[in-house]
């Protein structure tokens, strides 16, 4: 019980683990990353590892005294610190109170870990006390900072962590994890699996929020623009319509010439602005996701009728009667042109634009209308 619980991430627990074992764990980490990939676990589990009384000196046992505590956030020698507040940053007096922390002797001999989550949220002043304990490193502590956005960090944090890029969970540790931990259906599993886009996170909400019926709307509007239905596409056009506007707004703020606003208000508000404008794109995104596994599927089923892994399992009846009826070239090229936009969609081209161009592809396909 320890490391061989992180899903992923094969090189970081090598990486930790050959830094326990040599003894040489950096005094700081800057564990990158996109979101829910495991990076506070794993900042667990190195907390658990240093300071465990019954594991071997590069995992943790996850029954003793000091790995329970760790757990549940009840050691003494290992803080936690998140952005909290309407704000949400990371204030100058959570930061000082660690940096006090750090300076004491550990209480229970072991090391002293502090994890900064969200660690770009740092509030201006509250990055300067933090640098100060990060040029002068006292021994067996550790300082762990977590983020997603590691270029909004200020250089000079940066060069002082020793940097761990956290990726993706791959698609078959993320089908183990879910049929093990997850209570849902087996027909569901390879469907949450995809949709997951490699995030634990994101597979636990889309496991509880039902994302059988995300993915039928998505499907709804598809079948209904192949059918060539006029203003089908109206809701999705009102998902572009957003994402245009937030476009606009960080185009907008940009190009705003300082007027002596608090920097640290300004740095405040871009991060909103990039922060909605990547939810808006990701949700898009995952709405391209369901056409693009549906084609596939298609695909799949069209090439070998029997295959048994496809993504929407729950749904083979459907899938088959398609495959049957529709041409494999047209499909391929359709297959490709969602691709395609999805690509698009990431260098920034106008995403009306780009819905316009997958709406005409679908228009030529009514074998997808019902
Ligand atoms: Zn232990």
């Amino acid at each position: 019980m320890g490391f061989d619980e992180v899903l992923g991430q094969k090189h970081v627990v090598r990486l930790l683990k050959g830094a326990l074992s040599e003894k040489r764990v950096a005094h700081a980490y800057l564990f990158a990353g996109p979101g829910g990939v495991g990076k506070r676990f794993v900042a667990k589990m190195l907390a658990r590892a240093l300071n465990c009384a019954g594991g071997d000196s590069t995992d943790s046992c996850g029954s003793c005294s000091a790995c329970d505590r760790i757990a549940r956030r009840a050691y003494p020698d290992v803080a936690w610190i998140r952005p909290e507040g309407r704000s949400r940053t990371i204030g100058i007096d959570e930061v000082r109170e660690m940096c006090r922390m750090l300076a004491y002797r550990p209480f229970e001999g072991g090391w002293k870990v502090c994890v900064i989550e969200e660690a770009d949220c740092i509030h201006i002043a509250a990055a300067n006390a933090l640098l100060k304990t990060l040029e002068e490193p006292t021994s067996r502590t550790v300082i762990i900072l977590t983020s997603e956005h590691p270029d909004r960090l200020p250089l000079t944090i940066v060069s002082r962590c020793q940097a761990v890029r956290f990726s993706a969970v791959p698609l078959d540790e993320m089908e183990g994890f879910i049929k093990q931990r997850l209570d849902v259906d087996p027909a569901r599993v390879g469907l949450l699996a995809a949709l997951s886009s490699g995030s634990i996170r994101r597979a636990e909400l889309l496991a509880a929020e039902g994302v059988e019926q995300e993915r039928d709307t998505v499907l709804g509007w598809m079948r209904e623009a192949a059918g060539g239905v006029s203003g089908a596409m109206g809701a999705a056009e009102e998902a572009t319509k957003r994402l245009e506007e937030l476009r606009k707004k960080m185009r907008e703020s940009r190009e705003k010439k300082g007027n002596g606003e608090d920097a640290d208000q300004k740095r405040e508000d871009k991060r909103k602005r990039d922060d909605e404008f990547g939810d808006e794109l990701h949700s898009f995104d995952r709405r391209l996701d369901v056409i693009l596994y549906w084609l596939r599927d298609i695909m799949v089923l069209k090439v070998d009728a029997e295959h048994r892994s496809i993504i929407n399992a729950d749904r083979r009846e459907e899938l088959l009667k398609r495959a049957v009826r529709m041409d494999a070239e047209k499909l391929e090229s359709l297959i490709e042109l969602v691709e395609e936009i999805r690509r698009l969609l990431r260098m920034n081209v106008n995403p009306r634009l780009a819905l316009g161009v997958l709406f005409l592809g679908l228009k030529g396909c009514p074998e997808l209308a019902e």
